[in-house]
């Protein structure tokens, strides 16, 4: 049998598939780091499921490279390929929520804003990540942090079942039900087991947060840390507030002689009850150090969601590395110190996210996610705007992470991970990597699903 031919895919698809002559094709192979720059032999925009097992099909018959995309934030750029098939799902935006047992079923084209605008109607939201931009598919299969992790969980831990096409073309539905492997794998596994088509997660009540962003000077930024290690450790689980380096943005709420100068912050999100809000901030403006300005109070989740997504736009350069954290010790503090201080572009900076509550109580086996001692995850974030400047600026997150990578944990976050850390796959899986290549071997023997943080299916 011939291999078959992208006219048969067009015409046994109902979405589009974008060949490099078609209208469309340039911005269809955008991804949301433009140091990517791929060009795919096709791109299908699926309309439905059977498009996305044809697409599998298609790929695998043809002996094409196949990159899957939702939100396309992957930083190393694994949802583009050149010369290959890419899959992009941001087609496929169904949301249906499901008040009376506060559950949400939505496709795999979401992202959080999407999302987080479905489920607010209802007063009601899951752990996303920070911004309204990224992609529920990417973030949901790595694991998931966010503001409403110490409380609910990761964003994986909220997964209640999944619908996935696997390279076999066939689509399965994994819970803690049925293949039960497979739910396990997706829970942190990330992209490798198969097209997840649609997620379902459980929702909790919230509605209104207060929080927002707090800027200190830059000459505190060790009392600040120190301050921050001691308060998260003991905070109420409703506090999910994450510290940064950053270069202070021309907003109306810091003084103008800061705008472009170097500064540290806190951004604090209270999701308990409102009126308890206020005071819950009060530590971060009067016991730490006198801010430079903040923007705190109470907002719509979905509003604190989005308020920096101005701030990492697409189509800038990225280049991002990262570490979980056991403990944030003074020598830490001081490597932190030293490389935060020197944070070269106001679209660049790094993040320390709490992870202690909620996702420790989860038993390191119990997901694909195995970092669940770790109180924080932490992520240098290299963006910028000008190629001319990508050697400047990737040597300072790199100088960066090796200073602070001796006091983290051996392993980081994989959807914090660059192109250029697969040799890291098996320590950020740590005693769960054997579980994970069986499951791919079972899913995925031949490895179609390889543009991704990739684990190789054990050979027997
Ligand atoms: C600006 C920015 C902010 C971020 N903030 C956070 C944050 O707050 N919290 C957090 O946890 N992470 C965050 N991340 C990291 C984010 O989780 C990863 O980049 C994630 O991969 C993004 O998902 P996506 O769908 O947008 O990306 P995509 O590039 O579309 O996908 C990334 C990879 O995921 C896999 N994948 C995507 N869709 C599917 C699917 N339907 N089925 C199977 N595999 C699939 C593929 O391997 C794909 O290559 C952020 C990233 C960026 C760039």
């Amino acid at each position: 049998m011939s291999n078959p031919t992208i006219e048969e895919l067009r015409s046994a698809a109902r979405g589009a598939v974008i060949g490099p002559d078609d209208g469309g094709y340039e911005g269809a192979r955008a991804v949301y780091n433009a140091m990517i720059d791929r060009r795919p032999r096709v791109i299908v925009r699926p309309a439905d499921v059977a498009d996305v097992m044809a697409t599998v099909t298609f790929a695998r018959s043809a002996g094409l490279e196949l990159a899957v995309r939702g939100g396309a934030h992957s930083v190393p750029g694994f949802g583009t390929v050149d010369d290959g098939v890419v899959l992009d799902l941001s087609s496929l935006k169904g949301i249906r929520v499901d008040p009376v047992t506060k559950t949400v079923r939505a496709q795999a084209g979401c992202t959080w804003g999407d999302l987080d605008h479905a489920t607010h109607a209802f007063g009601l939201a899951t752990t996303g990540g920070i911004l309204s931009t990224t992609g529920i598919a990417g973030l949901s299969l790595g694991g998931g942090i966010g503001y409403l992790g110490r409380r609910y969980g990761l964003t994986c831990d909220n997964l209640l079942s999944a619908d996935v096409v696997t390279a076999d073309g066939r689509m399965v539905t994994a819970s803690a039900k049925d293949h039960e492997d497979l739910f396990w794998a997706l829970r942190g596994g990330g992209g490798n087991f198969g097209v997840v088509t649609e997620f379902e997660y459980r929702l909790h009540p919230v509605k209104h947060v207060y929080g927002g962003p707090i800027l200190y000077d830059l000459g505190r930024a060790a009392d600040v840390l120190r301050w921050y290690r001691e308060y998260i450790a003991a905070a109420p689980e409703e506090q999910g507030a994450f510290f940064a380096f950053l270069v202070a943005p021309p907003l109306p709420f810091i003084p103008e002689e800061r705008h472009g100068t170097n500064v540290c912050g806190i951004v604090t999100c209270w999701s308990g009850p409102l009126e308890e809000g206020e005071r819950q901030t009060r530590p971060f403006l009067e016991d730490v150090a006198p801010p430079i300005g903040h923007h705190t109070g109470p907002m719509p989740y979905p509003a604190l969601q989005s308020a920096f997504d101005g701030l990492h736009p697409p189509g800038m350069q990225n280049y991002w590395k990262a570490d979980f954290v056991h403990e944030l010790t003074d020598d830490a503090v001081q490597a932190h110190v030293e490389h935060g201080a020197n944070v070269p572009h106001v679209h660049s900076t790094m993040h320390l996210y709490p992870l202690n509550g909620a996702p420790q109580r989860v038993a390191p086996d119990e997901t694909a996610f195995a970092y669940r001692d770790a109180n924080i995850a932490a992520v240098i974030v290299g963006m910028w705007p000008d190629a001319a400047d990508n050697d400047r600026n990737i040597r300072w997150v790199r100088d960066y992470w090796e200073a602070i990578h001796p006091h983290d944990a051996e392993g980081g976050y994989i959807n914090f991970m660059s192109g250029d850390d697969q040799d890291r796959i098996h320590a950020n899986y740590r005693g769960n990597y054997d579980r994970l290549t069986a499951v791919k071997a079972a899913y995925d023997p031949d490895n179609l699903f390889h543009l991704n943080q990739n684990i190789q299916p054990s050979s027997t």
